[in-house]
């Protein structure tokens, strides 16, 4: 059993009508990308640091999607939640960290999304690490992938929105530093739509440190449009977080990945 103090339950119920209100509010905004019609984007909270109990919380609240950004954290508390939830609507996990390709047979057993996609070996392993877990499945060895119910793992390409790097990365390498570059995002989505157990969802960025983050997602934008005149199906648009939610929301955000603001603070050593 998993359990948490009705104090953090209340704390929690706060954190989120308090944000749930922030988003209705940017929503508001049609001076950037949006209009009266667009859809409300949806709120993934970030858990990273913090404990299973606070996810079965977060769960009693109605929160159904949360966010994770290492492997060795996300792999034990999916399992936890997992013997906790058995049988209720399900919760769904999105990785959104780098991710070495070593994990990808760990992430498919969990994951609905990945939203760091950032290079062509991670699209290669992350199918290949699926198409075994559904073997093992079908032959009644394995649970099913998490993403069984969707038809495939959801990748997001993460794009890299500070310019200063990409001007000093010339031929820019695969996934330097959080994120292919724009100029490779075409290549990268038509391989995730190429290949077995991945379905493409669109872009996800992080603003870069120390700039005003509007322009950047405002680019981010322009790179989802590109995007979608190729892959009309890739609308996802993951961007903002706590401290720039509402920026990312005018210009499009389809989903914020909310953390602190919502769990408090994380152990400082730690914020990465
Ligand atoms: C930690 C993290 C978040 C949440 O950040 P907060 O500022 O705590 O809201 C969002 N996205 C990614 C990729 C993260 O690693």
């Amino acid at each position: 059993m998993l359990t948490f103090s009705p104090q953090r339950q209340a704390n929690l119920a706060a954190a989120l009508a308090r944000v749930q209100e922030e988003i209705a509010q940017a929503a508001q905004d049609t001076s950037g990308a949006r209009t009266a019609a667009s859809p409300l984007p949806e709120l993934l909270v970030v858990t990273k640091f913090f404990p299973a109990s606070d996810v079965a919380a977060l769960y009693q609240l109605g929160v159904r999607q949360v966010g994770e950004n290492r492997d060795q954290e996300a792999a034990p508390k999916a399992q936890e939640l997992a013997q906790e939830l058995a049988g209720d609507e399900p919760l769904r996990w999105s990785f959104i960290g780098q991710a070495q390709t070593n994990k990808a047979k760990s992430i498919v057993r969990y994951a609905s999304s990945l939203q760091s996609l950032d290079r062509p070996s991670l699209a290669q392993a992350l199918s290949k690490a699926y198409l075994k877990q559904l073997a093992r499945y079908e032959n009644g060895e394995a649970p099913a992938p998490a993403a069984l119910a969707d038809g495939g793992l959801s990748c997001l390409i993460q794009v890299n929105l500070d310019l200063s790097q990409q001007a000093s990365a010339g031929q820019a390498a695969w996934g330097a530093r959080g994120g292919a570059a724009p100029s490779q995002i075409l290549e990268l989505a038509q391989l995730v739509a190429d290949l077995p157990g991945l379905t493409l969802g669109g872009l996800m960025a992080v603003a870069p440190l120390g700039q005003d983050p509007a322009p950047a997602f405002e680019r981010l934008y322009g790179y989802s449009q590109q995007l979608q005149a190729e892959f009309p199906q890739a609308k996802q648009i993951s961007a903002g977080m706590s401290g720039d939610l509402a920026q990312a929301i005018r210009w499009g955000s389809s989903q914020v990945r909310v953390g602190s603001q919502i769990m408090g603070p994380r152990p400082a050593a730690a914020s990465a």
